[in-house]
């Protein structure tokens, strides 16, 4: 058997070349796609609280603004590298024309453990990030976000230096920031709402009750929780959930609010009481209706996809599912809401927050919430027709949408033969 492709770039280029052959377009379409437009490599020179002086290496991925400036999040992580950053950029082009927003793709890094830096070096660490990459970001240009281990304080040091660079308040710049500096309401639930609306919906196609549906949720970072709690709140039964130290399981139901004030307390899931302690592997392959992955990539593998029980996998993570765990999920049945589409209300609500910041007038929380169901139930349709016209998997189906709408912009601008 070959080996398993794990370089998330390779799975990236893979999943386009897929939807252009399937669609039939002109190989120029794929040959444009197949890699970022542009990424610049920056190196980040950071006073340490020791005094000494320690250079942090980031990048910044612009992988196609055919439909509009380039969008995506900025991750703050040890693992960082250029082929992820490239992948990751790839996947927001298509996540955003998935959506029909009007942006393209990017999305930077630096590679770092921000579990280690006191608070002045983060923000130093951030000021210097923006400083490095100032000539190729701004409000028309590319809007970083929020993604692994960065958060709304970050943006707002990120927002603050861009604007003295810039010589005056350029909130457009960033999305995900905190609310009193043009931050939207409605943004920090907004991956976790995304991922469960369309869960419902397929759901819903499966004749599934979601009142009745059990639910595992892997990662129980920002999007994973808020995708417990919601769909708690809706009446399924969340019977396990993990984080980066610990899982924890109950067949009889987690109480998700208590779980995540004892991982508010203690920093993990680790040892909630009236649970049993699951691997991540164990924990992807319970009894269930739902698995929500929403930790990082390559975490349903062939292996672990070999035993998925789940009926339905919606994907709050970026690329969290290898080709060839797909074939095999496939081949099992389960529907499987990609990335693309089920990881989209974050970005969702970004694009709300940049056209608030543009118009400086801001929308309640509840407003924010219905535009974001619209879109997210919309978009779910178009991918479901398709999948069920042109009989491909969910994943194909929503790349061939995005990547139908990116090729007619680059068309009708003049960018193919
Ligand atoms: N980091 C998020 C994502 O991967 C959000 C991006 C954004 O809001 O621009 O979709």
């Amino acid at each position: 058997m070959p080996e398993e492709t794990l370089n998330p770039f390779l799975i990236a280029q893979k999943q386009v070349k897929g939807a252009v052959d399937e669609l039939g377009l002109p190989e120029s379409v794929y040959e444009i796609l197949k890699q970022p437009l542009r990424v610049l490599e920056v190196a980040i020179p950071v006073v340490m609280d020791s005094g000494k002086v320690k250079v942090f290496v980031g990048y910044r991925s612009q992988h196609n603004d055919a439909i509009g400036p380039a969008k995506g999040g900025l991750r703050f992580a040890p693992g960082v590298n250029v082929d992820e950053v490239r992948a990751l950029s790839m996947w927001m082009t298509f996540k955003c024309a998935t959506l029909g927003l009007p942006f393209g793709g990017g999305k930077g890094g630096v590679i770092c453990d921000p579990k280690r830096l006191s608070s002045r070096e983060l923000e130093a660490l951030s000021r210097g990030y923006i400083q490095a990459v100032s000539q190729i970001v701004g409000p028309e240009k590319d809007i970083p976000a929020p993604d692994v281990y960065t958060n709304p304080q970050i943006m707002a040091w990120m927002v603050d230096e861009f604007s003295r660079i810039r010589e005056r308040n350029s909130f457009g710049l960033m999305t995900g920031k905190p609310l009193i500096i043009g931050g939207s309401a409605g943004r920090g639930t907004a991956t976790g709402r995304g991922c469960v609306i369309v869960a419902t919906e397929a759901a819903r196609k499966l004749g599934i009750d979601i009142k009745k549906a059990t639910v595992v949720v892997q990662g129980f970072g920002n999007a994973g929780s808020v995708a417990a709690q919601l769909i708690s709140e809706m009446g399924a039964t969340v019977v396990a959930c993990n984080d980066s130290t610990a899982g924890v399981y109950n067949p009889k139901g987690l109480d998700v609010k208590a779980v995540i004030a004892h991982k508010g307390k203690t920093g993990s899931v680790k040892g909630f009481p009236g649970t049993t302690p699951v691997t991540n592997e164990e924990l992807m392959q319970l009894e269930c209706d739902i698995l929500i992955p929403a930790a990082l990539e390559n975490q349903i593998t062939e292996k672990v996809a070999s035993g998925v029980k789940a009926k339905i996998i919606s994907e709050a993570a970026n690329g969290p599912t290898t080709p060839e765990a797909d074939a095999i999920l496939d081949k099992k049945g389960v529907l499987v809401l990609p990335d693309v589409l089920a990881s989209a209300g974050g970005v969702t609500v970004s694009y709300f927050e940049w056209v608030q910041n543009l118009m400086n007038y801001y929308w309640s929380e509840k407003e924010v919430n219905e535009k974001l169901g619209d879109m997210m139930t919309r978009a779910f349709e178009a991918v479901y027709k398709m999948h069920l016209d042109k009989k491909v998997s969910m994943r194909r189906a929503a790349f061939m949408v995005a990547v139908a709408r990116v090729a007619e912009a680059m068309k009708v601008r003049g960018w193919l033969d």
